[in-house]
C-alpha cells in the first residue's frame, strides 16, 4: 500500500487529506504539532475555554464551522497524529517527536503543508516585554482568550494589522492606534489587483471602517522609530508627514506579513526559488505542488496565498500525488488552478498594499538587537561585515557572530540579517537575490534525549 505523509493540518493539509482519504491503495498519515487541526487561520480555543468565537470572528465564523465539519469527516478516516513535531527529513523518512515519543515515518509521497509564520524586523525596543508579533497577539486571543494589553498599538505592514486590531476591539480591548507603514497611495494603486476578489476587498475595507467608526486613530505611511518603556512597552514613537509622534500604550502588536515555514522542504532537497517582489525564498514547484522525487508542497509554504488559496493548492497537490501514483483523479485540476490564480492576483495586490519595508534595516542604530535568541546587535553584525576579510554572506555572518544560531534558528531574525547583509554588500535583492540562512535539523528545539539515542552501556 502506498503511504502519503502530510505535514500540517491547516487548510492546505486538510484539503489534500480530504481528497486522498478513502482512495483504494493509499494510506494517509497527517502530522501536526498543534493540539487541534486548523493551522493558523482556524486556531480554536483551548478545550474548556468559553471564548465567544462568533463575536470574535464575525462573518468569518461560518468558515470555521465549515472547516470543523470537514475535519470531523476526514480525520477519523486517516492516521492523524496531533501534538507531533516533524523535526527533520532524511533519507526518505520523517523524524518526529510527539505522543509516541521519538519516532520516524517513511513515505512514498510527502506533502509539506507547513504554512507560514510572522515576518518581523527589529525596531528599537522590540525585545521588551509587552511587544508581540501580530500573529502572536492574535493566537493568544483565539487560542487562550487573552489580550496582550488593555491599550494596544497595532503597527507594521500586514493584512493582519486591521483584522487583529478589530478582533481585539470586539474582544473588549482598547486599540490605541493602528500605525500602517505603507502609504495610502500604495493601497490605492493596489486596487486593480485587489479587485480579483471583490468580496474579500470589501471585507478588508469594512475592518478599517469599523475601526474608524470605533474612534481608533489610523495613520498610514508611518516610519516606526522605537517602542519605549521602563521594563515594558508604554509608548510607540513614529514619524508621519515629516513630524515625530508618540502614542501611549501598554502593549504593541507588530509585523510585516508572513514568511514560509520551508525548512522541511529544504531538508527534503526541494529546489528553492527567489521571489524578488516579496524578497524571500520559497520551495520551487510546478504550480500543482510537485517538487520532484515524491515531495509536494501546498498552502502558504508553497506561495503566500491565504486560507482559500491553501485549500485549492492542497487539492492540486493531492491530484498530483494521485496522478504520479498512476491512479485516476476524482476531479479535474482546472477549477482549482483558476481559483488559485485569482487568489494569487489578490495576494499580489496585498503585497503592494502592505509593502515589505526593505530599507528599514539599513537605517537601524547599531545598538538595536538583531538576534534576540543569541543577543547579537545590529552593530556587531555590521562591524563583522565591514571588517577586513569579514563575512560577506548571511551564513558566514551567522557563523562569525552567532546571529541566527539560537532557539528560533533564524526564523525571526533571518529576514533582517539578509537585508543587513544586502545593505552592507551592495546587493539590491532584485538582480542579486537576498541571502537566506540554510535550514538545519532539528528545525525547532528538541530535548537532547530525542536525538541522543540509547545511553551507552
Ligand atoms: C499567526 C497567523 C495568523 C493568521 N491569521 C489569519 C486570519 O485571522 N485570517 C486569515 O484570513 N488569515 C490568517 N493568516 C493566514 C492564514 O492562516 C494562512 O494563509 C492559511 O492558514 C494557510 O494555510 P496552510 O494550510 O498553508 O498553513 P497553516 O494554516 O499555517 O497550517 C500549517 C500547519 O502546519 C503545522 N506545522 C508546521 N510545521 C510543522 C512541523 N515541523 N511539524 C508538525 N507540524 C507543523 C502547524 O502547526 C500548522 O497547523 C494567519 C497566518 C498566521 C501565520
Amino acid at each position: 500500500m502506498k503511504r502519503v505523509a502530510i505535514v500540517g493540518a491547516g487548510p492546505a493539509g486538510i484539503a489534500a487529506a480530504d481528497l486522498l482519504v478513502g482512495r483504494a491503495g493509499i494510506s494517509v498519515t497527517l502530522i501536526d504539532e498543534g493540539q487541534q487541526p486548523g493551522g493558523q487561520i482556524f486556531r480554536q480555543p483551548h478545550p474548556g475555554l468559553a471564548t465567544d468565537m462568533k463575536r470574535l470572528l464575525g462573518a468569518g465564523h461560518a468558515r470555521l464551522e465549515r472547516f470543523r465539519a470537514l475535519c470531523s469527516n476526514v480525520l477519523p478516516q486517516l492516521d492523524y497524529r496531533p501534538r507531533t513535531l516533524v523535526w527533520n527529513v532524511f533519507g526518505g523518512e520523517l523524524m518526529t517527536l510527539g505522543e509516541r515519543g521519538v519516532d520516524s515515518l517513511s513515505y512514498d509521497a510527502l506533502l509539506i503543508a507547513t504554512g507560514a509564520t510572522d515576518r518581523v524586523l527589529p525596531v528599537e525596543g522590540w525585545t521588551m516585554p509587552g511587544v508581540y508579533t501580530l500573529g502572536g497577539a492574535q493566537i493568544l486571543l483565539k487560542e487562550q482568550g487573552c489580550l496582550i494589553g488593555r491599550q494596544v498599538v497595532f503597527c507594521g505592514a500586514s493584512p493582519l494589522l486591521y483584522l487583529a486590531a478589530l478582533q481585539y476591539h470586539r474582544a473588549g480591548g482598547a486599540v490605541a492606534a493602528v500605525l500602517d507603514t505603507t502609504p495610502i497611495a500604495a493601497k490605492v494603486k493596489a486596487i486593480p489587483r485587489l479587485l480579483a476578489l471583490p468580496g474579500v476587498l470589501k471585507d478588508g475595507l469594512s475592518y478599517m471602517a469599523a475601526l474608524r467608526l470605533a474612534g481608533v486613530p489610523i495613520v498610514g505611511g508611518v516610519t516606526l522609530d522605537a517602542f519605549v518603556g521602563e521594563g515594558r512597552a508604554a509608548e510607540v514613537r513614529y514619524r508621519a508627514g515629516g513630524q515625530a509622534h508618540a502614542v501611549a500604550c501598554d502593549a504593541v502588536a507588530y509585523g510585516f506579513g508572513l514568511r514560509p515555514e520551508m525548512q522541511l522542504a529544504e531538508l527534503a532537497d526541494c529546489a528553492l526559488r527567489y521571489d524578488s517582489f516579496r524578497r524571500q525564498w520559497y520551495p520551487d514547484h510546478d504550480g500543482d505542488g510537485r517538487c520532484g522525487h515524491g515531495v509536494y508542497v501546498a498552502g502558504d509554504v508553497a506561495q503566500m496565498g491565504g486560507a482559500e488559496a491553501a485549500g485549492h493548492s492542497g487539492r492540486l497537490a493531492a491530484l498530483s500525488i494521485l496522478a504520479d501514483f498512476g491512479l485516476e483523479a476524482p476531479a479535474s485540476p482546472e477549477p482549482d488552478r483558476a481559483a488559485l490564480a485569482r487568489q494569487l492576483t489578490f495576494q499580489d495586490g496585498l503585497g503592494h498594499a502592505f509593502a515589505w519595508p526593505a530599507a528599514h534595516v539599513a537605517g537601524l542604530a547599531d545598538e538595536v538587537m538583531l538576534c534576540r535568541c543569541e543577543g547579537v546587535s545590529v552593530g556587531e553584525v555590521r562591524r563583522g561585515l565591514r571588517s577586513d576579510g569579514g563575512p560577506q554572506e548571511a551564513n558566514r555572518a551567522k557563523a562569525a557572530t552567532r546571529c541566527g544560531m539560537g532557539r528560533c534558528q533564524g526564523r525571526f531574525c533571518g529576514s533582517a540579517l539578509a537585508e543587513l547583509v544586502a545593505a552592507e554588500t551592495g546587493a539590491d535583492g532584485v538582480a542579486r537575490p537576498l541571502d537566506r540562512l540554510r535550514a538545519q535539523p532539528p528545525i525547532k528545539p528538541l530535548p537532547i534525549s530525542a536525538v541522543a539515542g540509547e545511553p551507552l552501556a
